[in-house]
């Protein structure tokens, strides 16, 4: 049996925060680390994890908003100059150009390094972009382990795949940012692990709203993100065996986000910091 488990590499939100890098975490298949998204400060979380970034060669975007993709430059360029060969990345449509922007932009510096006989392996060539058309199963090996990737349509402002990670002995799941949803419910079903959009924890800027624009934006809110009772709603109905919550804001009340989910979920809940590993195995009730 292959171990799984998972490295939160940044559990934080848009909101600049030292304490919570923007949304990135890695998946270990056995010794296999895939990335899902990529935001800003991720290749040094990953450095801070002791995964080297370059041993990263299958990378999921869940969707295009900056917080999910900010540190996708650093993470190509700076990986590729650590050793990467080759890399592959699945995302929605648009990661294309995406990509390519970032190649034309940094022309003249990557035209430089490659002058000083770096190979155009990893960054021109052998880098491969799937951009997904339409949820279900990603016709996907990941280095030729038994894993499935299916994904779901979840409801956010922009197109947004939420993947189930599915092999022989483990299921994980891993929502995006999405406000509730049966789509998500259905791809958690008898999840491990589902991590899971929880950005409407409450915190200090949002505890007691006298701003009136402030309060627009929390209600605005309301219709693309997940409080933490509704994440583990979705946990319960899908039968989940263990919460991750994350895509904080700053400050959090981080007690009251247990307090909430646990009220609903009888599972394992775990309201993410930067840098835990969780694994697969159930906490042992004494
Ligand atoms: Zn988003
Ligand atoms: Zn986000």
């Amino acid at each position: 049996m292959i171990d799984w488990k998972v490295t939160m590499l940044g559990t934080g939100s848009p909101r600049p925060d030292v304490e919570r890098s923007a949304p990135s975490q890695v998946i270990h298949f056995g010794d296999l680390p895939v990335l899902i998204d990529c935001g800003e400060g991720t290749t040094a979380q990953l450095q801070r994890a002791g995964i080297p970034p370059q041993s990263i060669t299958t990378l999921f975007i869940t969707h295009l908003h900056s917080d999910h993709i900010l540190g996708y430059g650093q993470f190509l360029l700076g990986g590729w100059g650590l050793g990467r060969r080759k890399l592959r990345v699945i995302g929605p449509k648009g990661m294309k150009h995406y990509h390519e922007t970032m190649l034309s932009l940094f022309k003249d510096d990557i035209d430089y390094r490659v002058e000083l006989g770096r190979s155009p392996k990893g960054v021109r060539e052998e880098v491969e972009i799937i951009e997904i058309d339409e949820p279900g199963e990603i016709d996907l090996k990941i280095d030729d382990l038994p894993v499935r990737v299916y994904t779901a349509e979840m409801i956010h402002n922009v197109p947004t795949y939420a993947l189930r990670f599915e092999g022989e002995d483990h299921v994980i799941v891993h929502s995006g940012d999405t406000a509730p949803t049966e789509n998500i419910v259905e791809l958690a079903k008898d999840a491990d692990i589902l991590i899971q959009d929880a950005c409407l924890a409450v915190n200090e800027t949002y505890k007691n709203i006298t701003d009136p624009e402030l309060q627009e934006i929390w209600d605005n809110l309301q219709k693309e993100h997940c409080t933490p009772q509704q994440a583990a709603d979705i946990a319960e109905r899908g039968g989940v065996k263990k919460l991750v919550l994350t895509h904080f804001l700053p400050n959090i009340d981080e007690e009251r986000a247990y307090r909430e989910a646990a009220a609903e979920f009888k599972g394992e809940t775990i309201v993410a910091k930067d840098l835990q590993t969780i694994n697969t195995a159930l906490k042992t009730v004494n």
